[in-house]
């Protein structure tokens, strides 16, 4: 960019390019007189994005300036539009009085309004957080802090390189704030510098590609710095260290946390919002569920269309409030793994889902609630509005009816809940004594402020009636005097309070009446005292639009000044609605309480999907059971035709585990409940229709790390893998996972559903596999799905049988029948092994197989039978016998 030199131009200039040095990533509105002027390439970008015209400025000595410019009226809809086009927007103002100045206006920026960090309404998204993201690393550690600042939520993690992606996923950042160090390897604005000994820069690969529009800003790394940072934080929550927020172990997220605060305290420098102290995100402490396994279970966006209705969230989301809404959100990406907090969840579930009458009683209590965490931030940065004030004092009123009906509901969490609810008296007073009842939406436009709050609006509200009380009676006591029956007092804008007389009574007009205005059928006069009384009038009413905004603003800094406890307050409202609206959807949907149990295991009985099973037309949903387990049924591999319900039936699974985790009930009619670390879905190729680019590399890459991450406490739910590619290529691949899952270090629960009926097979040599299939029957010339999963292999002639329905000639139906037979006999080996099987890297039990062959086959005896049945077994002493036998087992290298 041909940017402006300190020495050139005119002092203006001069003075822009000062400050917009200091803004280099961010579109400088600066105010001139009624425009916010943009120069140079701003002025080019908000040509561009906001349609106005590109015209030029003569910039003194140099040459022509580019320049566009909006009006400030206008401005609050220009700013928002590019910045929800992921520009950021420095407002520059004039910081004196243009007629008091000498020489070029003082200016400064008093605000930098980025996509990550608006305070606007709307810039914002009622059931959405929108965070502001934080990324560094220290050491090798990734360190990610995460921060809303109109809720005040502040959160810090140090995920794992693997899960970078699926975190920030999570997340959806609205903006993302990196180490200056990384600039060109993120975001797709300024691609450039190649950094790629940095390791962070390259997991953010998949943020990358899912959305390359990401904003993303920069500060220096010393920003980042832990150390910097703790000291930093310390001072602003007024602690001796960290230790207390459960930070103790953390380092490079307390440098992403420091950086961000100071970013937010940067863009904000005049109305600071709230933060409330870091919360760490402990991985240990929730279920990792991978970025995949997000998009394919549907659990936040639908997949194709359908909206919301297609999601989990849009299920069971029966909250009323924001502050729920948002709140349930975040419980369903990140559900428990801490049995005790698990199982108090279902607990507070239970006693509303029994107690019909507290369920309603509460739905009713949470109606007035407003979104109490946005509104005490608007509060403490002065952006709160009088109706914003009413709906926050609403809202406290309303806290003590919720807490009464919790109070005495059953279980821990419940009373824990209304501990903390408080109904904030002195909040509530202080809104209630000053501002009326139904205030207009902005100040300025009617009564705002009691009577009898302030002595001194109360006398400029007195001269105000006086005045309209003097004016009014006027057109009576003139009428009189003149003895004009026909004459009006009136008021225009141009000139005020004035006296009409028709043209007949104008002989009656008083010598001392100033003509004003002459009408076709009338003429318009003033008088020294109407002018006197109007000024009296209008001087009250300046005085109390003054006085009005000048009390308001002391309530909302008295308001705001409870921020932190109000969005506390805020914290265990949004909890209440959200187990009030897991309860209502429970009892509504006839859902049932998970028992969870410390050991590895899932069983079902009569489960559903959740999200099918509300939108099935026509149909009944057909309800199944499932069961997993470490020692018998640890890999389950379910066949059945196409649209027979496998895929289905594999989500519901996942399903019902996270929303047992998060705390929620479950659509089954008994499910109990091992607790699972890790959630993976893989759909294969395909199938997946997450990505528009799906390849079969994309695919084996998800499965490697499946594999690469899966324990023994993981639940796997893989679909179709294997699919992408030649039949070959991709059954030997789904059969060499398969066996790497049941015999690799970790043994994770497992469902493969699979159309390679060959891997059914493995239930022949792999003790821990089962197979189930789904019931398809035939009625003459129709096939009904059962959608029923039942033990044992698909049919495998499945297929020709549909051939036949379809039309194919008869001959080309023997045929392929005869086809098939033969595949099917060159498939299983002479001693029952699947000729699939063997092979040097095979698992032990596959491997015994081919080695009965060699040992007892009858081409060739093993050396080891020959020499066996030349011992002499007399001669020998039981050590000499114990010997052979080492000497045999080691020689077969089998020790
Ligand atoms: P597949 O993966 O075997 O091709 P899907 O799971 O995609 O089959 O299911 C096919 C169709 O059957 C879907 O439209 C789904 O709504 C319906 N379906 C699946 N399972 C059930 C069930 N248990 N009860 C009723 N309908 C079902
Ligand atoms: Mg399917």
């Amino acid at each position: 960019m041909s940017a402006p030199t300190k020495t050139a131009g005119t002092p203006l200039m001069r003075q822009y390019a000062r400050i917009k040095e200091k803004h280099t990533d961010a579109i400088l509105f600066f105010r001139m007189g009624d425009f916010y002027e943009t120069f140079y390439d701003d002025a080019k970008i908000a040509a561009r994005e906001l349609e106005v015209t590109l015209t030029s400025r003569n910039n003194g000595a140099a040459a022509e300036v580019p320049l566009a410019g909006v009006p400030v009226k206008a401005a609050e809809g220009y700013i928002r539009k590019l910045v929800q086009k992921g520009y950021k927007v420095a407002i520059c103002e004039q910081l004196e009085d243009a007629s008091q100045a000498t020489g070029v206006v003082d200016r400064g920026v008093t605000e930098v309004v980025t996509p990550g960090t608006p305070l606007d309404e709307e810039l914002l998204e009622r059931e959405r957080n929108t965070w502001l993201v934080a990324l560094t690393e220290v050491g090798g550690d990734l360190g990610l802090a995460w921060i809303d600042c109109s809720t005040g939520e502040f959160g810090i993690a140090e995920p794992e390189a693997d899960h970078l992606a699926a975190e920030i996923k999570r997340l959806e950042p609205a903006e993302l704030l990196v180490p200056t160090e990384w600039r060109g390897e993120v975001g797709s604005r300024d691609v450039g510098v190649a950094a790629d000994l940095i390791a962070a820069p390259r997991a953010l690969d998949p943020v990358k590609e899912w959305k390359p529009e990401l904003p993303v800003s920069y500060r220096e790394g010393w920003r980042f710095d832990p150390e910097l940072a703790e000291t930093d934080l310390c001072r602003r929550y007024e602690v001796g260290g960290l230790e207390g927020f459960g930070l103790a172990d953390f380092e490079a997220g307390i440098g992403a946390a420091g950086a961000i605060v100071a970013y937010v305290e940067e863009v904000q420098p005049a109305a600071a919002p709230v933060i409330r102290p870091p919360r760490p995100l402990l991985a240990a402490e929730r279920m990792a569920i991978d970025e995949m396994t997000l998009v394919n279970l549907e659990l936040l966006e639908p997949l194709r269309d359908g909206g919301r209705k297609a999601t989990l969230l849009g299920v069971v989301d029966r909250t009323t409030t924001a502050i729920g809404a948002r709140r349930l959100r975040q419980w369903i990406a990140h559900p428990l793994t801490d049995l005790d907090r698990i199982v108090a969840r279902h607990r507070a579930i239970a006693g509303l889902v029994e107690d019909g009458i507290a369920r309603a009683e509460l739905a009713e209590a949470l109606e007035p609630v407003h979104d109490l965490e946005r509104l005490a931030g608007r509060a403490a940065n002065g952006r709160a509005t009088p109706r914003d004030l009413v709906a926050l004092a609403d809202t406290c009123r309303a806290v003590p009816v919720v807490r009464g009906v919790i109070e005495d509901l059953p279980g821990e969490r419940w009373a824990e809940l209304a501990s903390r609810l408080q109904g904030h008296p002195e909040v509530v007073a202080a809104i209630d004594e000053a501002v009326v009842e139904e205030p207009p939406v902005t100040l300025g436009e009617g009564q705002v402020i009691r009577d009898g709050y302030d002595e001194e609006l109360d006398e400029y509200r007195s001269a105000r009636r006086e005045g309209k009380e003097w004016i009014a009676e006027l057109q009576a006591t003139e009428r009189e005097a003149t003895d004009i029956p026909s004459l009006k007092v009136g008021f225009n804008k141009v000139f005020g309070y004035y006296l009409e007389v028709t043209k007949t009574h104008l002989a009656k007009v008083p010598e001392e009446w100033i003509r004003k205005q002459t009408l076709s059928n009338a003429e318009r006069y003033i008088t020294p005292e109407l002018k006197e009384t109007e000024d009296r009038i209008l001087g009250a009413e300046e005085r109390i639009e003054a006085r009005e905004a000048e009390l308001f603003a002391e309530v909302r800094i008295r308001v705001g000044e409870h921020a932190a406890e109000l969005q506390a307050t805020a914290d265990a409202l949004a909890e209440v609605d959200v187990l009030a609206g897991l309860a209502d959807v429970a009892a509504r949907h006839r859902w049932c309480r998970p028992e969870m149990v410390e050991h590895a295991g899932i069983e079902i009985e009569g489960g559903r999907h959740p999200v099918v099973e509300r939108w099935l037309e026509g149909e009944q949903f057909v309800p199944n059971d499932a069961s997993l387990d470490p020692e018998e049924t640890q890999l389950v591999i379910l066949t059945g035709p196409n649209m027979s319900g496998k895929s289905t039936y594999l989500r519901q699974i996942g399903l019902i585990q996270i929303l047992a985790q998060m705390g929620a009930w479950v659509p089954a009619e008994r499910a109990r409940l091992g607790i699972v670390d890790r959630l993976f879905t893989r759909v294969g190729a395909s199938d997946n229709l997450a990505r528009g680019q799906s390849t079969f590399l994309v695919e084996m890459i998800e499965t490697a790390n499946i594999l690469h991450n899966a324990t023994d406490r993981s639940l796997v739910l893989l679909d179709e893998v294997g699919r992408g590619t030649s039949t070959f290529d991709g059954l030997a691949i789904a059969w060499a996972v398969s066996e790497w899952l049941h015999e690799g270090l970790a043994n994770p629960m497992t469902v493969f559903a699979t159309h390679y009926h060959e891997l059914t097979e493995l239930e022949s040599i792999l003790p821990r596999v089962k197979n189930y299939r789904v019931e398809v029957k035939e009625y003459g010339d129709e096939i009904v799905f059962l959608k029923r999963v039942r033990p044992g292999p698909s049919d495998r002639s499945y297929g020709i049988h549909v051939g036949r329905l379809a039309g194919l000639p008869d001959r080309v139906v023997e045929r392929a029948r005869e086809i098939l037979r033969n595949l099917e006999e060159g498939e299983w080996s002479a001693d029952q092994v699947p000729s699939l099987a063997p092979g040097e890297l095979a698992p032990e039990a596959a491997q015994r197989g081919a080695e009965q062959t060699s040992l007892f086959g009858a081409t060739e005896p093993h050396p080891m039978v020959d020499e066996y049945e030349d011992l002499n077994l007399d001669e020998m002493s039981p050590l000499q016998a114990l010997q052979w036998l080492y000497r045999w087992r080691s020689e077969d290298g089998s020790t």
